[in-house]
């Protein structure tokens, strides 16, 4: 069994190595791509599922990258995450999506995603406040949607600069609702006005179980004040469910796919209460 481990070993190593040096490529490429510019943001609209207005939209991050082409947030975020990378990256995305919306009709929302890197490292609120100083944007104009996993470790810390930054009329959205170990527990402890409920619910909700978790959802962020938000809405099926049950916002392909910056303006102009 030990000849039979170390041949394996043998045979792994070469694949072990090649993966540790793609991952090493990925992060050198990752740490030039920001002074390079090759990042950018995209805007899906968010809409009010009673008015059918779109209420404002959410940035997401792209990475352009001429060697790779296109890659997600989903591939590049958990690296930039643990290089660091992640806190002059999250703020270049704060104060560009606010450099958008200042120039949307008055009124409208703009949210950002946050990582938990980010809201742990020093100085989060002062880089908030500068976006919006810098921009023009008034605070109750800024939503910032965090992840369970930013709750995670309850430090006092993290509460108190999002209870700062809410002083200041900026909403906090908890995103992904449902998909973490203790969404009900961060919803009783931290300070939230908005949830969103995780797309892979709303994408199941032809089952009569998870429509019962969807439903309940909705009537616990009701009870509790808090605005939910659906996200991952892509056909009328499920708008009029929702609808039927009291949510307030959806987002999703069928209101709007994620657009780049000219795009949502448009949009924004033709289909919001001004
Ligand atoms: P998220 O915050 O849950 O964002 C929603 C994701 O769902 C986006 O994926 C969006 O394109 C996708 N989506 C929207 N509508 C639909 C739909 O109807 N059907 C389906 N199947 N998908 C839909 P995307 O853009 O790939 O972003 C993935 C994740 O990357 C985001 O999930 C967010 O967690 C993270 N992310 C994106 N931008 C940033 C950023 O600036 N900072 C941080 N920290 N994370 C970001
Ligand atoms: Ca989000
Ligand atoms: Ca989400
Ligand atoms: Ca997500």
């Amino acid at each position: 069994a030990k000849s039979e481990g170390r041949n394996l070993y043998r045979f792994f190593e070469p694949a072990m190595d090649a993966i540790v040096q793609a991952r090493r490529a990925l992060e050198v490429d990752l740490e030039a791509a920001l002074p390079r510019q090759e990042f950018d943001l995209d805007f899906q609209p968010i809409m009010n599922i009673a008015s059918g207005e779109i209420i404002g939209a959410e940035a997401l991050m792209r990475w352009h990258s001429p060697a790779r082409g296109t890659v997600g947030p989903d591939q590049f975020i958990p690296v930039a995450e643990e290089t660091g990378l992640i806190v002059p990256l999250g703020e270049w995305a704060l104060r560009k999506a606010c450099a958008a919306a200042a120039s949307w009709p008055p009124g409208l929302r703009i949210a950002v995603n946050v990582s938990a890197v980010q809201l742990k490292s020093g100085g989060f609120a002062r880089s908030v406040i500068s976006a919006l100083a810098f921009s023009g944007v008034p605070a109750g104009q800024l939503e910032l949607e965090i992840t369970e996993t930013v709750l995670m470790d309850e430090s006092k810390a993290v509460l108190k600069t999002l209870q700062q930054l809410r002083d200041l009329g900026i909403r906090i959205a908890l995103d992904d609702f449902g998909t973490g170990y203790s969404s009900l527990g961060y919803l009783r402890r931290f300070p939230v006005d908005k949830i969103k409920i995780d797309r892979s619910f709303i994408h199941d909700m032809g089952n009569r179980d998870t429509a019962a978790i969807v439903r309940t959802i909705i009537g616990l962020g009701t009870e509790l004040g808090v605005v939910v938000t659906a996200e991952g809405v892509e056909t009328e099926e499920q708008l009029d469910m929702l609808r039927d049950n009291g949510c307030v916002e959806a987002q999703g392909y069928l209101i709007g796919v994620p657009s780049k910056a000219a795009d949502i303006v448009r949009l924004l102009k033709s289909r919001a209460r001004h």
